[in-house]
């Protein structure tokens, strides 16, 4: 697919926005700001537009590259390697559990799947019974949700479900199990099913077309290919003044040798549940509480595939629109792991890895792809004194 829709980076950069591919560098960089924001993604988005437009100096670092609208073609073989952490490849040491991240401008908002929900009344409760966070009352948290929600285009998504969607709605009407329509961030969607690997038309309200561009546009500067090493602390280690990385080469693999320094009065480290812990484990900043990089929580999902007798095409349309709830609700939040059920889109590629079996067994399967409906049960972790 060749792209020739307009995309509002090509505009922002030759308009003047500040953004800087480390990989290009011939020497070393020391920049001084007020915040520098490690990570671009949901966190650092939403960090750098409201820090830019209340007149603070935002430098946002970010490993990976800048890819954006113009460069989404619709093909995994680009988008794994371009777009996420290892490739897609990443996986816990025992190789038990493959985790989806983003490695690009927008971080996993440029890649993900679009569903949007607010933090479950149940859980919020759990955090201030169990964690003393006052604070997060239902209320109290109101107001910020509807920001956000305005903010991404957060709405009820109208068009009808895909195929794949549309057995599971049916199969808990079949059980008499409450199903619900997912909240979509999208606005003028074109249906077509790769949020996964960018989306091409910029329908989808990622950080890479909404919070992102609003910050440079307010002088935010970016920084890609950068992959932040430690934190720069005071020497009792109770201020953080700032950040430093090394530059990496174009295809995101290799240390180019230039060393970058972000020297900030604060530094937000929003690298994603794994990139943070590991920024702060390196920086061995003091953890009084010993829980840095011990309390990572996946919500590990689990698979089952079925092929039906009608044609699926799970590659086609918006990848989630129906989901249950009613598997989180029928233990209690500190029991056996409770549920959500939705449906992942089916793109060849990963289904291919994702299968079981070899040769012509693999392949026999891969044949049925467009017959295939994958039901995915996420977990609720991190409620259970054993997660
Ligand atoms: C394929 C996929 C589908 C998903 N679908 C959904 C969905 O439909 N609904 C939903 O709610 N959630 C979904 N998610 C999850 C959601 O996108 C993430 O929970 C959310 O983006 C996390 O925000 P974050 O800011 O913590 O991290 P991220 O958005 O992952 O951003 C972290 C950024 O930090 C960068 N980084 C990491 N380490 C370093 C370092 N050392 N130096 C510099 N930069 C670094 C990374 O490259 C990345 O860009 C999906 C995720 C994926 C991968
Ligand atoms: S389904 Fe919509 S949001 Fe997703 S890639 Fe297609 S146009 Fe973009």
């Amino acid at each position: 697919m060749n792209n020739t829709l307009p995309d509002p980076w090509q505009e922002g950069l030759a308009s003047g926005w500040q953004v800087l591919d480390a990989s290009t560098l011939e020497r070393d960089l020391a920049l001084e700001c007020d915040v520098v924001i490690v990570g671009s993604g949901a966190g650092g988005g939403i960090s750098a537009e409201v820090l830019s437009q209340a007149g603070l100096d935002v430098v946002i670092v970010e490993e990976g590259a800048l890819k954006s609208s113009r460069d989404f073609r619709l093909r995994e073989s680009d988008a794994y390697p371009q777009l996420y952490q290892e490739a897609a490849n990443r996986q816990t040491a025992d190789k038990g559990i493959t985790i989806l991240q983003g490695r690009t401008v927008g971080g996993s908002t440029t890649v993900n799947w679009t569903s949007s929900f607010r933090t479950p009344p149940d859980t919020l409760r759990w955090w201030r019974e169990q964690h003393g966070l006052q604070p997060l009352q239902d209320e109290a948290l109101r107001p910020w949700f509807e920001r956000a929600e305005q903010r991404l285009g957060i709405r009820d998504w109208e068009v009808a479900p895909n195929a794949n969607n549309a057995v599971l709605a049916q199969g808990c009407d079949k059980l008499g199990i409450k199903v619900g329509r997912i909240h979509r961030n999208v606005s003028g969607c074109w249906n077509l099913g790769y949020c996964g690997t960018g989306c091409p038309t910029n329908a989808k309200q990622s950080m890479l077309v909404s919070t992102l561009p609003a910050a440079l546009q307010s002088g935010a500067r970016l920084l890609t290919r950068v992959a932040v090493t430690r934190v720069l602390a005071s020497r009792d280690g109770k201020r953080a003044l700032g950040i430093t990385g090394a530059a990496l080469d174009g295809p995101g693999i290799r240390h180019t040798g230039r060393q970058i320094t972000v020297r900030a009065r604060h530094v937000v480290l929003s690298a994603g549940a794994i990139g943070t812990p590991a920024i702060l484990l390196r920086s061995q900043l003091p953890d009084p509480y010993g829980l840095v990089g011990r309390r990572t929580f996946l919500h590990p999902v689990l698979l089952s595939g079925a092929i039906m007798p009608q044609r699926i095409d799970g590659y086609h349309g918006a990848p989630q629109s129906v989901y249950s709830d009613h598997f989180l609700h029928t233990q209690p939040l500190d029991g056996p792991l409770g549920f959500k059920l939705e449906v992942p889109p089916i793109h060849p590629l990963i289904f291919a890895a994702t299968l079981p079996g070899l040769g012509d067994e693999h392949a026999r399967l891969m044949r049925q792809l467009p017959y295939l409906n994958v039901t995915l049960a996420l977990l609720r972790d991190g409620f259970h004194a054993d997660s």
